[in-house]
């Protein structure tokens, strides 16, 4: 690499970057492309002779900006947030930089230690229990991973050791209990933790997903857990693993913890909560009490890179009894324990997760928690909250529209009121509400059903969001309605 080089491209990457996100809100914030459309762009074949980095930061404007869907915009407000800021890009820049593997403490010292460090800080500041903390006197700790999907997958498989290892030591064999366990959760759960039903090789009959009710608000209903785990028992199966969520995908609904704990404890379940969004709130103590519960879990997750102003990707998991996992994944030889005697007094986070390989992703997350401050970390959500409870105003205000679900944090679920002549319980009129809405391009939003209701779902948690950006929203979604509903008595 030539130092000289490399300096003017980086700082033509970050003339174009800044430049981007001054200019991010006049672009369209969903892509306007059609399938394929970069195919009939670039070449088909990788270049034969090296080009200029000119050449390819041009093809970046021309060609790659059009097919990007703005998640940057300040208009953005589909699914959830997925932060970005200045301290979260030049820590990922530095990552890069370095290039280094952490998969052992040893294959790069700080990349480990940072880590260890940089989830305690964050461990307290959500109030965690020093269990869940990386400290001398017991086995818990934190790990970054690439996405809630594998922190909630590598939780199944700490859960599923341990119940192995528990049953085995009951006279069981190792292939009547993974036929037996049983894995619980709602319907609002994440996808994700179906998927890792499959990956871990738990038939689909033994996740039971159970289902949840618009007058219990969507929340993990204690009555139809119990009698569904009690049902499980009875046949002989074994229940292990009870997923709760702190902020559903869907409506941001709130399983009840405290009392699921004490369900899962009862019956010797492993106790999993998803925080993916909204643990993130939990850092400003009058959200705090959403977590109430997390004392008794397992194991814990929560995204930053979803709404605590760290670029993707940066999923936490957080466990009491880090021991479970690393001895379910650990590809160490007694002997190379053995012949170490560095092994037993570090972590080597290739055994808290999937791949071998792994990123230095603390640098981010600790130069936002550094250039941010714990106040204006809490200051960022508690504006968006902010900003959230005002559009439910709006809505509220409206009696045009309805909402469908409690307001919760960044989060407000809401729809056209409609009529009797809507057939379908207006699945149409607010599905082409959406569509109009988002074909537009100024703003984007996604939708969810509650209950089979089209629900429209206005996620307030961008970086760059202002309250103007939410009030020209709230403008537009009025609009758009009022022409459909002006269409409609043509
Ligand atoms: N859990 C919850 C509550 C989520 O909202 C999401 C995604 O939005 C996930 C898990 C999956 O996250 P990821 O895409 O990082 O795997």
């Amino acid at each position: 690499m030539d130092p000289q080089e490399f300096r003017a491209q980086a700082h033509k990457m970050v003339d174009f970057i800044a430049d981007y996100y001054r200019d991010v809100e006049s672009l369209p914030v969903r892509s306007q492309v059609t399938p394929g459309y970069l195919r009939s762009s670039l070449p088909s074949n990788a270049p034969e002779e090296p080009q200029s980095f000119d050449t390819v930061l041009d093809d970046v404007k021309s060609m790659i900006v059009p097919g990007v869907t703005h998640w940057q915009n300040p208009n953005f407000f589909g699914f959830f947030p997925s932060n970005s800021s200045t301290a979260g890009m030049l820590g990922e820049f530095l990552s890069g930089g370095f290039n280094v593997d952490g998969s052992e403490w040893a294959t790069s010292p700080a990349a480990t230690e940072l880590e260890m460090l940089v989830l305690n800080w964050l461990g307290k500041l959500l109030n965690l229990p020093d269990e869940f903390l990386f400290n001398r006197s017991g086995n818990g700790g934190g790990v970054i991973h690439a996405s809630a999907s594998e922190a909630v997958l590598v939780a199944l498989l700490a859960a599923r050791g341990r119940a192995i290892s528990e049953n085995k030591a009951k006279g069981l064999e190792e292939q009547e209990i993974l036929s037996k366990l049983l894995v619980y959760t709602s319907d609002q759960t994440h996808p994700c933790l179906h998927k890792a039903c499959v990956i871990v090789g738990l038939p689909k009959s033994n996740l039971v997903i159970l289902p949840t009710l618009a007058t219990d608000d969507y929340a993990l209903s204690l009555p139809i857990l119990k009698s569904a785990v009690r049902n499980g028992v009875t046949k002989g199966f074994i229940p292990f693993f009870l997923g709760a969520t702190v902020g559903t995908t869907s409506s941001s609904a709130i399983d009840p913890l405290p009392a699921l704990a004490d369900i899962a404890k009862e019956y010797g379940m492993w106790f999993h909560v998803d925080a993916a969004y909204a643990g993130n709130a939990c850092i400003c103590p009058e959200f705090r009490h959403f977590l109430n519960g997390v004392e008794n879990a397992h194991s814990f997750n929560l995204s930053a890179n979803k709404w605590l102003l760290t670029n993707i990707d940066c999923s936490i998991l957080w466990l009491k009894d880090s021991k479970q996992l690393s001895s379910t994944l650990s590809t160490l030889t007694n002997k190379e324990l053995k012949t170490s005697s560095i092994q037993s007094r570090v972590v080597n986070f290739k055994d808290w997760q999937v791949a071998q390989g792994r990123r230095f992703r603390s640098l981010k997350l600790w130069f936002v928690m550094r250039l941010y401050g714990a106040l204006g970390l809490r200051n960022h959500i508690r504006t968006h909250i902010n900003h959230a409870k005002h559009f439910e105003i709006l809505v509220r205000e409206d009696s045009r529209f309805e909402i469908l679900a409690p307001c919760r944090f960044g989060l407000v679920c809401f729809r056209l009121k409609p009529s009797v002549k809507h057939e379908d319980n207006g699945w149409k009129l607010n599905s082409s509400l959406l569509e109009a809405i988002n074909s537009g391009g100024k703003i984007f939003m996604t939708h969810t059903v509650l209950s089979g209701v089209y629900t429209l779902r206005m996620s307030i948690g961008g970086t760059q969001t202002k309250r103007e950006n939410v009030d020209d929203a709230w403008k537009i979604i009025q609009e758009e309605a009022q022409n459909l509903l002006d269409q409609e008595i043509i």
